[in-house]
């Protein structure tokens, strides 16, 4: 269970491809972590500004960014954007560097982003670059505006366009978040109809199934990292995870 890891930790971070998808893949996580006073950002990579039937894509920025703050004042939560533009999020360096620091200025417990295996261009490129992020966010070597930080936790949510192979290792109670999430989601006009996918629909029932597999009323569920990348991020954290500490464990 790593509820209480969630719940208790000081600050969460959701990175998403474009404005909607933190919205989605930890919405009501995000919900209830504020409610337990976890200081929530969403890091929005790009605003998802193409796709409107009727706005250029200049207008429909402007009308998520609208949108992105409206749903983040219900929760209670933080938002920024990195301005990337929709349909070419670069799968670089450069992206990575940015998202790490961001994380080194948060520091936050918790990441949570994208699974990788997607249809979607930016959806892996936003796991993949934010995987990276958490690498260049800890090496202590690289000097950066904040100094170096390692997350106790990085998570992959669930998204009905990053479905290739997805397997949730892990479902979290979201219950004490649904309500908020579905009040706030309708900010959006993408949940009032603009797409021709039941956004709402879909993912209502998606946190209620999970919900049903966990004993609550709702949840979400969350890939993770393998033990190796785990390992890894020990390294440069410190020497908790070294057995020359004497315990060869998180003590
Ligand atoms: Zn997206």
């Amino acid at each position: 269970m790593i509820d209480a890891q969630i719940y208790s930790a000081r600050s969460l971070l959701v990175v998403g491809a474009h404005a909607f998808d933190a919205e989605v893949i930890a919405g009501p996580l995000a919900a209830q972590a504020a409610r337990r006073g976890v200081e929530v950002t969403f890091l929005h990579l790009t605003m998802g500004e193409q796709g409107h039937t009727a706005l250029a894509p200049a207008a429909y920025a402007a009308q998520k960014r609208a949108e992105a703050a409206r749903f983040a004042a219900r929760l209670g939560i933080a938002w920024r954007d990195l301005g990337y533009p929709d349909a070419f999020l670069p799968d670089d360096d450069a992206v990575a560097l940015k998202i790490a620091d961001v994380i080194r200025e948060v520091r936050p417990d918790t990441i949570v982003t994208h699974w990788h295996g997607s249809w979607h261009k930016d959806h892996r490129a936003a796991a993949n670059a934010t995987k990276t992020a958490v690498l260049y966010a800890a090496l202590p070597t690289l000097e950066r505006a904040h100094p170096a930080f390692s997350p106790s936790l990085l998570l992959f949510g669930e998204n009905w366009e990053d479905d290739e192979g997805f397997a949730p290792a892990h479902l979290v109670d979201v219950s004490e978040g649904f309500e908020t999430w579905r009040e706030a989601i309708v900010e959006y006009e993408l949940a009032r109809g603009l797409s021709s996918f039941p956004y709402v629909d879909f993912y209502s029932a998606l946190y209620r199934m999970r919900g049903c597999l966990n004993g609550t009323t709702y949840a979400q569920g969350f890939a993770t990292t393998s033990h190796s990348f785990n390992a890894g991020g020990g390294m440069f954290a410190g020497a908790r995870h070294r057995p020359s500490c004497g315990c060869g464990g998180d003590a």
